[in-house]
């Protein structure tokens, strides 16, 4: 089985609840959704930092499972893309011999089906500022997704929020409330270099009824990957 990559590198976790730690990424190339802030650069080439070799795409799953295999004095390992859930079926087949870290847009309810074995799930909650369309159907994909993988006894899940400037508080505010259930807490994700004295009310608000964390993407202030 083989799934398109676009690098592999070892590197701090920027964002959420978990910034700091160290983890092995292991990054999908491709995704479902077309944010406007979106950073992700696409290649055909799948770049393994941890061993300075390019590979070609698809990368197989054995080349991917040696990877993790050899990781040491990590936390965790992140698939995270694009849209590492695109890839469902490929994380599935991979054996857990590390924490296994899923960072997604939380939009693929059918491919979450496929693969429960993520020890913490670091969701998106988009709002209607982020996408270019479809916003109805896009949300109601993203709850049936939270429904599948949400926090429990063996699994941590938590929702990201991003937020420029300006945004719908009482939008952001009803949408939380149809996810908080299935998540420890809520990080509201101030789009980098923006004012967050919006977010700062917001967030306000939302404590009401969930744990609501104010987290900027702390690896762009260090100029890390
Ligand atoms: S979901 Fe993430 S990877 Fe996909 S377009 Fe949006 S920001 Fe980019």
């Amino acid at each position: 089985m083989k799934a398109p990559v676009s690098e592999i590198f070892y590197s701090i976790q920027g964002e959420g609840i978990f910034c700091g730690v160290r983890q092995l990424f292991i990054r999908f190339s491709g995704c479902n959704l077309d944010c406007w802030y979106c950073d992700t650069e696409y290649s055909e080439r799948c770049i393994d930092y941890t061993s300075n070799k390019e590979l070609e795409n698809p990368v197989d799953l054995e080349y991917t499972q040696r990877v993790i295999d050899s990781s040491e004095r990590i936390h965790s390992v992140s698939f995270t893309g694009g849209e590492p859930l695109l890839y469902a079926e490929f994380i599935s087949q991979l054996e857990k011999t590390r924490v296994f870290y899923l960072e997604s847009n939380m939009t693929l309810p059918e491919k979450a089906k496929l693969v429960r074995n993520f020890d913490i799930v670091a969701g998106d909650l988009k709002i209607r500022e982020a996408v270019k369309e479809n916003y109805d159907e896009i949300y109601e994909r993203t709850v049936k997704t939270y429904r599948i993988l949400k926090n429990s006894r063996k699994r941590l899940t938590f929702s990201k929020i991003v937020l420029p400037e300006k945004f719908d508080e009482d939008e952001v505010v009803s949408c939380a409330m149809g996810i908080k259930d299935y998540v420890k807490c809520f990080v509201l994700q101030p789009v980098f270099g923006s004012d967050v004295q919006n977010i700062l009310k917001l967030q306000e608000k939302m404590l009401e009824f969930k744990d609501a964390r104010v987290i900027p993407q702390t690896h762009k202030y260090m100029g890390v990957r």
